[in-house]
């Protein structure tokens, strides 16, 4: 097919020998060496897949679609058949498919049906320098595998830029495999201050590369999608005042994870001739998208990243300097076809001595809730999960946040064992709250309502344009014509919605009508669909599928459902002041917060005053703490909640009698914290 031939084909015999002769490696190579698309292929062809498949694991959902087609189209086959992709709510795989892309989640969700993965014969993990929260957890669990299926299963981890020596330590000193890099050199120039606005720093940055350099490509990394757009919109403009012909023509193309399919191909396709393309990506062109042609990058240094705050419970989004790892690997996108020029909208002194080395992993910035369920329901023989095998260790705070929350769940027990209940949560695809809701639905006979709402969670959004100020989107949702969730909160509200969508037959234009985004509410009745098959087929193996499904169609009363997501949503309730409309939260953490604008408008009663109590899906700080998706609740059912929460003994919960915190760990744990604190400086939020 006239392919171009990439680093990692020199290394084909060495790779091959290194896997065969041992369980693990790990693989480093720099971005575009090939590393995704290839090493499947390689082992594909090798014949590794006679005994078994090859899974290659992305930390992103957009990547692992996007690498599937690009490897299904090298070898010539349809995505689905030999290749395909598994990524959360989307199967594309059949009994042909001897090479899998799948999600770090998917995978571990695999770990619970089948322990051992004996559908694999090799595992990628890729991308693990990321070190998203999953990959990290399938390290330590593919490091107790290894041994186990010693000698069918192949594990090789690959990364551009991780630090090889950590990693092959943490696997038995594995060897380590070195594809060098065909980089051209990287010219960096700083800037002398950080500009006001880094946004229009960047944007004029572009125009004049645009205006006075030769042709080649230029990325631009922003922070999100509403700035991408911001960013482009400037970029037209001055572009469009540009005398023509003074310069070459100029495309600008978005790139972000949920852009859709059809406009990311843009990205990855042939340039017209004579014409400068500028990308305006977020981090995903970092490392997992690699865009040929780039000779410029413009790097403002900073990434939006989530936060999870134990002692609050909050998460927050906010725009962090990226770390100096990431800033070498941005820089690096510029010299993949020729000497390139990367520029820093930040001074040198900054580099040196205001970036952290390297990114903090997301194990140790976020709620662990899920996670621990998970490793608690897969009965690992003799483990504690407070010594599980992490390559970085989580905060003990952490791990307590995690199993308080579980607990209020009823998802473990006293003494930290996971129940019954807590078992079926886990084998739902989705956060425990939203999982002990959906089977506390059930018992209320309102699963079918539970089930619409959950799927609507699981979208970004249904509304078109919602990311945006909260304003804009209050009056979006109050002048359609659409219902108001009367009074009652948001979930009401996304019942509602749906429901009327149900009764217009699911018409597209309706949605269009109404403002809501198509592919969202697609996505969300796929989710509800698939979702209602595992509730059903998990609640009583063997009746008939007709008799069961009718009960999804049961209505319940939406008192009903609210009180099935105060059960899941326990860790996640409100109080409101006694004189005014600000809210409290519950539990340890008594955070003040408000509620977000974006919410639908709640009941009040004669003195203007909002409900009591309330529960909500998320606590995010941006401008203020604000709780979102707010739905209200009763006080008779907050009562048994408050009293678990007042008798819980988290000592009992870690399983342990002895003092859980060794004298050594507590000082890690501080020293972790001090790390973070003291660099972690929050620049600005969204
Ligand atoms: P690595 O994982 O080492 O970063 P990849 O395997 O992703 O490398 O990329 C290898 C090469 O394949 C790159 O030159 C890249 O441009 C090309 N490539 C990857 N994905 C696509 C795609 N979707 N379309 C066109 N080319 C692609
Ligand atoms: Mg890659």
């Amino acid at each position: 097919m006239g392919l171009a031939v990439l680093p990692i084909h020199a290394y084909t015999s060495e790779i091959l020998e290194t896997v065969a002769k041992n369980a693990v490696c790990v693989l480093i190579g720099e971005t575009g060496s090939g590393k995704t698309t290839q090493l499947s292929q390689m082992f594909h062809q090798a014949g590794y897949t006679k005994s078994g498949r090859i899974g290659v694991t992305q930390p992103r959902r957009v990547a692992a679609v996007s690498v599937a087609r690009r490897v299904a189209f090298e070898m010539g086959v349809q995505v689905g058949e030999d290749v395909g992709y598994s990524i959360r709510f989307e199967d594309r795989t059949s009994s042909k498919t001897a090479i899998k892309y799948l999600t770090d989640g998917c995978l571990l969700r695999e770990c619970l049906f089948d322990p051992e993965l004996h559908q694999y014969s090799v595992i990628i993990l890729d991308e693990a320098h990321e070190r998203s929260l999953n990959t990290d957890i399938l390290l330590g669990l593919l490091r107790r595998l290894v041994s186990k299926r010693k000698p069918e299963l192949k594990v090789v981890i690959t990364s551009a830029t991780l630090d090889g020596e950590k990693m092959s330590d943490f696997f038995f000193k594995c060897p380590i495999v070195r594809v060098p890099g065909k980089l051209y050199p990287v010219q960096i120039l700083y800037s002398k201050e950080r500009p006001v606005s880094y946004l229009d720093g960047a944007v004029q940055t572009a125009l004049d590369i645009h205006v006075s350099e030769p042709p080649g490509d230029i990325l631009l990394f922003m922070t999100g999608q509403d700035e991408i757009e911001k960013a482009i919109a400037k970029l037209e403009e001055e572009v469009q005042s540009l005398d023509e012909g003074s310069c070459m023509d100029v495309v600008i193309l978005p790139l972000y994870g949920s852009l859709p399919p059809e406009m990311q191909a843009r990205v990855f396709g042939q340039p017209p001739d004579n014409c400068r393309r500028i990308i305006v990506a977020t981090n995903i062109a970092e490392t997992s998208l690699t865009v040929d042609g780039v000779v410029y990058v413009i790097d403002p240094g900073l990434v939006k990243q989530r936060q999870y705050n134990p002692a609050s419970g909050m998460d927050s989004l906010a725009v962090v300097p990226i770390s100096r790892v990431q800033a070498i690997q941005r820089a690096g996108r510029a010299g993949r076809t020729r000497p390139g020029r990367c520029y820093r909208l930040y001074p040198e002194a900054a580099y040196e001595h205001e970036l952290l080395a390297a990114t903090v992993p997301e194990i140790q910035r976020s709620s662990l809730a899920g996670t621990v369920l998970h490793l608690k329901s897969l009965e690992l023989p003799d483990i504690d999960i407070l010594d599980f095998d992490f390559l970085d260790q989580p905060s003990l705070e952490l791990l307590e946040d995690a199993l308080s929350q579980l607990y209020i769940v009823d998802a473990i027990d006293k003494s930290g064992s996971i129940t019954a209940l807590g078992k079926r949560m886990a084998e739902l695809p989705l956060e425990p709250a939203l999982a002990r809701a959906l089977i506390a639905a059930e018992e209320l006979d309102c699963l079918g309502q539970a089930l619409t709402v959950a799927a609507v969670l699981s979208c970004e959004s249904i509304f078109y344009n919602a990311p945006r100020q909260g304003k804009e989107k209050k009056r979006a949702r109050e002048h359609g014509s659409l219902p108001n969730g009367r009074g009652l909160g948001d979930h009401i509200q996304y019942l509602q919605i749906y429901d009327a969508w149900e009764k217009n037959n699911f018409d597209l234009e309706w949605c269009k009508e109404n403002g809501l985004q198509i592919r969202a509410m697609k996505f969300a009745r796929d989710v509800r669909r698939q979702l209602g098959q595992i509730m059903l087929r998990k609640k009583r193996d063997g009746e008939p599928e007709k008799r069961e499904s009718s009960s999804l169609r049961k209505v319940g009363s939406a008192r009903a459902l609210r009180q099935a997501l105060c059960k899941g949503f326990g860790n996640r309730l409100a109080h409101r002041l006694p004189h005014h409309n600000g809210y409290r939260c519950i539990g340890h953490k008594s955070q003040l917060v408000q509620i977000h604008p974006s919410a639908c408008p709640l009941e009040v009663d004669e003195e203007g005053l909002l409900p009591e109590w309330v529960l909500y899906h998320e606590l995010i700080s941006t401008t203020h703490p604000f709780i979102r998706h707010v739905c209200m609740v009763e006080g008779s059912w907050v009562e048994p909640l408050l009293k678990k929460m007042d008798n819980m003994d988290i000592r009992g919960l870690s399983g342990r009698k002895t003092p859980i915190v060794p004298e050594k760990r507590l000082e890690d744990d501080k020293a972790m914290v001090m790390a973070r604190t003291g660099s972690q400086q929050v620049l600005s939020s969204t």
